[in-house]
């Protein structure tokens, strides 16, 4: 038994060591590093340029903005955090961790207030101002891309004052440029006395990723900071025939109800998708670190169908609706999304619940409804005789498949909060699990 847990250990390795080439980083990084880290995780000058103060410091100023991001934690400059770094973002620093967090409790002492906007040129809005790279407040901007706003806390003078970067291409719509709606709330999220937050669903997380504005209701992580700083909103209901929308939390791995929309592995990693957000975890550490789908890639759609990984052909496939994208590593391939019929699916079907690739056959399970489709990996193609009834494979397995996965050969299904262990092979039903197994919170 020993050796057998030493084979699975080195495949573990194989894989890990496989995907993650690690590419020393460049100068230009190390720069941007440098830059970043003393921008928003207050790394100090004191000592000189940041390789000669040793590993130490710089390596926990890494590790310290890994953790505020859900990245890995390596303390080291790797791919995923330069590219972290690189996105398009809110000026103020993130040097606090946690959920909501405020200026020291610094507020405005009326609920009452007004503004005003200078520098107009088509919306261009002391509260809201368009400025250039040096506005003379000493917190120059940096041209296209990088910071796009940022603002002041409550006080006298520029307390409360909002400005965005002159350089930024601000737009209403979704598919060019940054929303200025989604951009304006969270720095008025500063100016009313809120400062950055971890959950990355909430306004005030500091990176930019686009929600639909016509949608968009404050999350709950927001509401709960406000609410710290100016107490409830005393009017129950102001306007009975259209009641505040309510708060969108950010889901829990703990919430014992939690119904996942899909899982897969992705080189040894696990993935778990649910609404806008996905949770990962690596074979180093069992703590899930939650990100925004739209973070990571901007191109893909929220509430994900249906997940499954390839080992085959060493691709991530990711479904929604009649679409199916392709992930190499974290890379969305080339060519993608495709229509499922370009898999051999039916045209009857117009989504898929849940896929599944059984590493032994090299054969990828559908399941739609009570039925599940067959896809060979190697001749591409679908199997013939399908689709066939779910629990003629899966004894047992009377409710609709939402995700499924292997892990260490066995068959894992999702249905609603539970996880049904299989062999595939004996079709036999081991075990009924929670969410948590997989998922710990
Ligand atoms: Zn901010
Ligand atoms: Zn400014």
């Amino acid at each position: 038994m020993k050796t057998f847990n030493l084979c699975l250990l080195l495949v573990n390795l194989a894989i890990v060591v496989y995907s993650l080439p690690i590419l020393p980083p460049t100068e230009e990084d190390e720069a941007l590093a440098e830059t970043y880290l003393k921008k928003f995780f207050n790394l100090t000058e004191e000592t000189g340029p940041m390789f000669r103060r040793g590993p130490s410091q710089r390596s926990r100023k890494v590790s310290e903005m890994q953790r505020f991001f859900g990245l890995k934690v390596t303390g080291t400059l790797d791919a995923e955090t330069v590219k972290m770094m690189k996105k398009p973002r809110c000026g103020l620093p993130d040097v606090h961790i946690g959920r909501f967090t405020t200026f020291n409790n610094l507020k405005w002492p009326t609920n009452q207030l007004t503004y005003r906007v200078c520098n107009v040129n088509i919306y261009h809005f002391a509260l809201l101002h368009w400025a250039p790279i040096n506005h003379g407040d000493f917190y120059p901007f940096d041209g296209p891309e990088g910071t796009l706003a940022h603002a002041f806390s409550p006080g006298a003078d520029i307390g409360g004052d909002a400005h965005f970067d002159d350089d930024e291409y601000f737009t209403f719509s979704s598919t060019r440029g940054y929303n200025l709606f989604l951009v304006a709330a969270h720095e008025f999220g500063h100016s009313l006395g809120l400062s950055h937050s971890n959950d990355p669903g909430a306004l005030m997380f500091p990176v930019y990723s686009y929600t639909d504005p016509s949608t968009f209701s404050l999350p709950r992580d927001d509401v709960t900071g406000i609410q710290y700083i100016y107490g409830p909103n005393p009017d129950v209901n102001p306007n009975a025939d259209k009641p505040d929308p309510t708060p969108v939390s950010t889901p829990d791995a703990c919430d014992p109800t939690l119904v996942l929309d899909a899982v897969t592995t992705l080189r040894g990693e696990k993935m778990f998708f649910k609404g806008r957000f996905f949770w990962r975890i690596y074979p180093q550490s069992s703590k899930p670190h939650q990100n925004l789908i739209k973070t990571f890639w901007p191109e893909l759609p929220d509430n994900i169908n249906a997940a499954y990984e390839s080992q085959l052909s060493d691709r991530v496939f990711l479904f929604k609706d009649h679409q199916v994208w392709a992930l190499y590593g974290y890379d969305i391939v080339p060519g993608y999304p495709r229509n499922l019929k370009s898999l051999g699916l039916p045209r009857t079907v117009k989504k898929v619940d849940a896929a599944l690739y059984d590493e032994h056959s090299r054969k990828t399970l559908f399941f739609v409804g009570d039925n599940y489709y067959s896809y060979d990996e190697e001749m591409k193609s679908m199997d013939r005789g399908f689709p066939k009834r779910v629990d003629e494979q899966f004894p047992g397995m009377t409710s609709k498949v939402t995700a499924a996965f292997q892990v260490r050969g066995f068959t894992y299904l999702y249905s609603g909060p539970y996880v049904f262990e299989y062999n595939m092979r004996t079709r036999r039903q081991f075990r009924v699990l929670g969410n948590n197994y997989f998922l710990p919170c």
